[in-house]
């Protein structure tokens, strides 16, 4: 019977080895059903986990690494790499690591950017413990809120992942609505476990409150703070050279913004964002938002027209308020 079990546990190492995601997705499905063999579940877990990270090339120095809706960029640099965003756990982040290493051919890790203060952007920055991790002020402050009560954290999100299983039972193992699914569940089961752990929060050791340019020596990082919009601590990253423009989850397909509607709109900081913006319209090629959604011009300019349209009316309603003010 045991060796049986290990005959067994052998061909399916050898089939996690060596198969292809749709094939290890049919496995993952039979093993769950099986108790006797969590071992193997685990290898097989990790591996479709694997198949299911993508490298897309950007530019010649660029590469965006995504696992589902999770993204973060790397950039190598003459100054080393900048990474942008960290992911929403120290699990997957690691893999994403391991793979920045290897495209790059190089461990030289310079700056992390959290885009903005949100937790699947910066939980990821424990797995550069060496490197400065750069975010605008406002950033500090909610993450010190939001991890206030790890253990609640931890309940929250192993809840979530337990909703998207049960989903995925209802579908076809492999499809695209499945992967889906389980790349959503795998990245709360493991920011779970990093929160049920007590892992640290790795904080931003180099903050901003207005802009603040990143001197790489072949290319520059522009940064600027938006003003209060999805979050209290949105920013824009522009890099000149490679004509690129990161927007974190300011926006999505379509230029529609997404804002926070409990936060007070920045007027004035959104009126010298456009400005700059504007000033960086022509060059820029490539807008890559907070989740590895590669935006066109076409979505930047309507963003850009719908925040403008913002200030404009609020504007008229304040000059309002002031003529019917006695
Ligand atoms: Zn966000």
């Amino acid at each position: 019977m045991k060796t049986g079990l290990e005959t067994r546990k052998k061909i399916i190492a050898y089939i996690v080895k060596k198969s292809s995601s749709l094939a290890l997705i049919i496995l993952f499905i039979v093993q769950s059903m099986n108790p006797f063999v969590a071992q193997c579940q685990v290898a097989i877990n990790d591996r479709l986990i694997d198949s299911l990270i993508r490298v897309d090339w950007i530019n010649d120095q660029t590469i965006l690494v995504s696992f589902g809706s999770e993204a973060i960029t790397a950039m190598k640099t003459e100054r080393g790499i900048v990474v942008i965003d960290a992911g929403m756990s120290s699990g997957l982040t690691s893999r994403y690591r391991k793979i920045i290493e290897k495209e790059f051919e190089s461990d030289d890790f310079r700056y992390v950017i959290n885009s903005h203060g949100h937790h699947d952007h910066y939980r990821g920055n424990i797995v550069f413990k060496e490197v400065r991790v750069v975010a605008h002020e406002n950033a500090l402050e909610e993450i010190s809120v939001q991890w206030k009560n790890q253990k609640k954290v931890a309940d929250r999100l192993a809840m979530i992942a337990a909703d998207y299983e049960k989903q995925m039972k209802e579908l076809q193992p492999g499809s695209k609505e499945w992967i889906e699914l389980f790349t959503q569940k795998t990245r709360c089961s493991f920011a779970s476990k990093d929160a049920a752990d007590s892992l640290p929060v790795k904080q931003p050791d180099l903050t901003f409150t207005d802009s603040l340019n990143l001197d790489m020596g072949d290319v520059t990082l522009e940064l600027i703070h938006l003003g209060r919009c999805h979050s209290n601590s949105d920013l824009l990253i522009c890099v000149p050279e490679l004509h690129l423009l990161f927007t974190g989850d300011l926006f999505f397909k379509y230029g529609r913004p997404s804002m926070n509607e409990d936060l007070q709109p920045d007027l004035e900081k959104w009126q010298r964002s456009l400005a700059w913006l504007e000033k960086r319209d022509a060059s820029i090629d490539k807008i890559i938002g907070g989740h590895g959604q590669i935006l066109s011009r076409d979505d930047l300019e309507s963003f850009m027209r719908k925040i403008g349209d913002k200030v404009q009316s609020q504007d008229k309603n304040r000059i309002g308020i002031e003529i019917n003010q006695p």
